[in-house]
C-alpha cells in the first residue's frame, strides 16, 4: 500500500507550470555495432574461443550514464556509453578490451563455479588483449553529469517526498493532496516543505 513514489513529477496542473517539467528520455534502441562486434569476434578467434566469437555483441546504449562499458555474461554482450564516442579511439578501445577481457576470463573458466570480476583470469586476458596492468576501474574520460538532487520537499499531509535538482523557486503544493482533498486545486495545507539535502546520486563504478 506504500505509496513511495511520487506521482508529481510527470503530472503537472496548471499552478504547476512555470516550474519546467523534465523531459522524458527518449528511448533510443540499443544499437549493434557491426565493426566492433567483428573485431571482438576476431579477438577471440584468435584466442581460440570460437564460441566466444559466434556469440559475442557489441552495442552503444543511450542510457548508460556514468558507466564508461559492461559486459554481459552469458550473453556474451558488450555494451559501451555512447559518450566514448567524443573521447577519441584510445578511450573507446581500452573500455572495449576492459569488457572484452571480462568475457574472455568467463569464457575460459566458464566450468568454474566463480571467477573475480577483476581477478587473475581477467588480468591475463587484459594482457591477451594488450592492455597489461588495466585497472579494475579506470576514471572516466567524459565529465559525469552531475545530477545530484540536492534539495528534498515533503508534503505535509501525505509525506511524499521530492527531490529536485534545483530549488523550487515558488509555493508549490502536493499534487495528490490537492487532487484528493481540494478537487485539483492548490491548497496552502498541502505546501511542500523544505527538508534536509537528500542523498545525492553516488553511484560509481
Ligand atoms: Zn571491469
Ligand atoms: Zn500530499
Amino acid at each position: 500500500m506504500g505509496r513511495s513514489t511520487p506521482q508529481l513529477e510527470f503530472r503537472w496542473p496548471a499552478w504547476f507550470r512555470a516550474l519546467r517539467p523534465p523531459v522524458p528520455l527518449k528511448i533510443k534502441p540499443v544499437r549493434e555495432d557491426g565493426g566492433l562486434t567483428a573485431w571482438c569476434a576476431e579477438a577471440a578467434a584468435d584466442l581460440s574461443l570460437p564460441e566466444l566469437a559466434r556469440k559475442v555483441r557489441v552495442s552503444w546504449n543511450p542510457r548508460m550514464q556514468t558507466t564508461a562499458g559492461r559486459a554481459w555474461w552469458p550473453d556474451r554482450s558488450i555494451e559501451l556509453n555512447p559518450k566514448l564516442r567524443e573521447c577519441g579511439p584510445e578511450e573507446l578501445w581500452r573500455t572495449l578490451k576492459h569488457e572484452l577481457a571480462h568475457l574472455v576470463a568467463y569464457e575460459r573458466g566458464r566450468r568454474r563455479r566463480y571467477i573475480e570480476p577483476h581477478g587473475l583470469e581477467w588480468q591475463t586476458a587484459c594482457a591477451d588483449l594488450g592492455i597489461a596492468g588495466e585497472q579494475p576501474f579506470h576514471t572516466l574520460p567524459f565529465k559525469r553529469r552531475r545530477m545530484k538532487r540536492n534539495h528534498a520537499y515533503i508534503c505535509p499531509n501525505c509525506f511524499t517526498t521530492i527531490h529536485r535538482v534545483k530549488p523550487i523557486q515558488r509555493s508549490v503544493a502536493c499534487y495528490d493532496c490537492c487532487r484528493k482533498h481540494n478537487h485539483g486545486t492548490y491548497h496552502d495545507r498541502f505546501r511542500l516543505m523544505k527538508t534536509s539535502p537528500a542523498d545525492g546520486d553516488a553511484s560509481t563504478r
